[in-house]
């Protein structure tokens, strides 16, 4: 597709170092890009098509499909980029939904002006993000805007996934007496971002979790989890409220049991802020009917990037003018914000 409607015959300059608006413009330099940058990334082995569209021939229902669009600011940051950020994004909403991601598309809108080298830094990182996770990506779109349209680069990517039983029923499910689990620590992809979006300086750095959790849902599902959810924007405290609305329960925490890292804990205490309400790309929330709890955050605890999962808290019958409770210290119990809106902009 073209950016104009009109395609002129105006000879273009081959820019070898920075994106210009001809390579979103369906002509030769399209074609070279798509040759050079995307290909021997993404089809190493397979013939290189400029076809429609890509055929799934090896699929087996029932699947799930999501999709998701990548805007964070800066595209690189501690433990991660934009470009990683794009694949675990979706490989993540497939994963809770109780599937095995299997094909994505990557679709990029890219400012005139980018340098060449940033965007090939991020196609490499998607790639291995990609073989990180076993998912092939099988279509794509370039388009391209004028200087100050969008920020260096936007992505998108949509994913779908084989279902696997048994399949997480969802909040719908909850029952009085579920136990409420943590995959890791909270808060730390959107206290990275902070940090490295305003240049403040901790020690040490915050870095993302940015990362799969394929591996943290296979090693629960035979455990037949009722709900799972990544907490993204709005963090755990945004899942948990969704939850307590759709399940009509209450939910109470203990916050001496939810696991915080050092150094988002000095960041959230400087700043005011809870890492319940931080975002999160590669922790989840689990809701476990009570017997499996246990299990489950064992079988969680055998994972590397799962050492610190917790049981935190759960399911109550009775739900008073608060759906989320959460006990301070040797305090009582206090409500639990539902964030309104992300805490921060251009997290994802
Ligand atoms: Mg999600």
């Amino acid at each position: 597709m073209s950016q104009r409607g009109i395609q002129c015959a105006v000879p273009v300059a081959d820019s070898t170092e920075r994106i210009v608006l001809a390579h979103g413009e369906g002509g030769r330099l399209l074609r070279r890009f798509l040759r050079e940058r995307i290909a021997p990334r993404f089809a190493p082995d397979a013939p290189w098509r400029f076809d429609d569209a890509a055929t799934l021939s090896d699929l087996r229902g029932p699947l799930a499909f999501a999709t998701d669009s990548f805007v964070v600011s800066p595209l690189f940051f501690p433990g991660g980029d934009i470009g990683r950020l794009a694949v675990h994004g979706t490989v993540n909403d497939l994963a809770v939904r109780g599937a095995i991601p299997r094909y994505l598309s990557l679709a990029m809108i890219l400012e005139e002006g980018l340098p060449l080298a940033t965007l090939d830094a991020i196609l490499d990182s998607v790639a291995a993000a990609a073989r990180e996770c076993a998912v092939r990506i099988v279509a794509g779109d370039t388009k391209v805007v004028p200087r100050g349209a969008a920020d260096g680069v936007f992505l998108n990517t949509a994913g779908v996934g084989e279902l696997v039983d048994p399949v997480p029923p969802g909040p719908i499910a909850l029952r009085p007496g579920d136990q409420i689990l943590v995959s890791g620590p909270v808060g730390r992809h959107g206290i990275a971002i902070l940090a490295a979006r305003e240049h403040l300086a901790f020690d040490p750095p915050p870095t993302s979790d940015c990362a799969s959790l394929l591996p943290a849902v296979n090693a629960i599902r035979h455990l037949a989890p009722s709900a799972l959810r990544d907490a993204t924007r709005g963090g755990v405290a945004a899942v948990l409220h969704e939850w307590a609305e759709e399940s009509g329960l209450g939910i109470t925490l203990e916050e001496a049991r939810v696991p915080v890292s050092a150094e988002v804990r000095g960041a959230c205490e400087l700043l005011g802020i809870d890492p319940l309400h931080i975002a999160n790309e590669g922790t989840m929330v689990v809701a476990m009917p009570a017997e499996r709890a246990q299990a489950a955050r064992d079988a969680l605890h055998q994972l590397a990037l799962c050492q610190q999962a917790e049981i935190l808290g759960e399911v109550r019958s009775s739900r008073g003018v608060n759906a989320v409770t959460i006990r301070r210290g040797l305090g009582r119990e206090q409500p639990l914000d539902d964030p309104q809106g992300a805490p921060l902009p251009r997290i994802c």
